[in-house]
């Protein structure tokens, strides 16, 4: 989706830092983290929300989440972390490309705001 900034990310069309990419997914430091470690983790395909996803989506996002490890591994978050995702108008989405954000590095509050 050309208007989408998330796809622009993915396809290097606006900078970003990225952390991690492969064929499917893209992992980068959000603009206005609320951790001393906040990345997001997007699939390459643009997909709106978790409202949208398909049963063919099932393989990419089973593989995002089998990921998550990974990746906050390679962020030194041994002590845990937290994945969030907002989703719709109630859930405060206001990037409309599906995003898991990934923060760590203090101590989380419960329940979230
Ligand atoms: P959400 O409210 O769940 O839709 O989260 C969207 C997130 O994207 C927010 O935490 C923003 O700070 C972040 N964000 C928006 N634009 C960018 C960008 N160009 N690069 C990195 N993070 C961004
Ligand atoms: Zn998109």
């Amino acid at each position: 989706m050309t208007e989408c900034i998330f796809c622009k990310i993915a396809n290097k069309d606006i900078p970003s830092k990225i952390v991690y990419e492969d064929d499917r997914i893209v992992v980068f430091h959000d603009l206005q983290p609320q951790a001393p470690v906040h990345v997001l983790i997007i699939p390459k395909k643009h997909i709106s929300s978790m409202d949208d996803l398909q049963v063919e989506d099932t393989e990419l996002i089973g593989y995002l989440m089998v990921k998550v490890k990974d990746i906050a591994a390679e962020l030194e978050l041994e002590n845990g972390y937290r994945l969030v995702n907002n989703c719709g108008e109630d859930g405060l989405q206001t990037v409309k490309h599906l995003h898991f954000h990934l923060l760590g590095k203090r101590k989380m509050t419960w329940p979230p705001g």
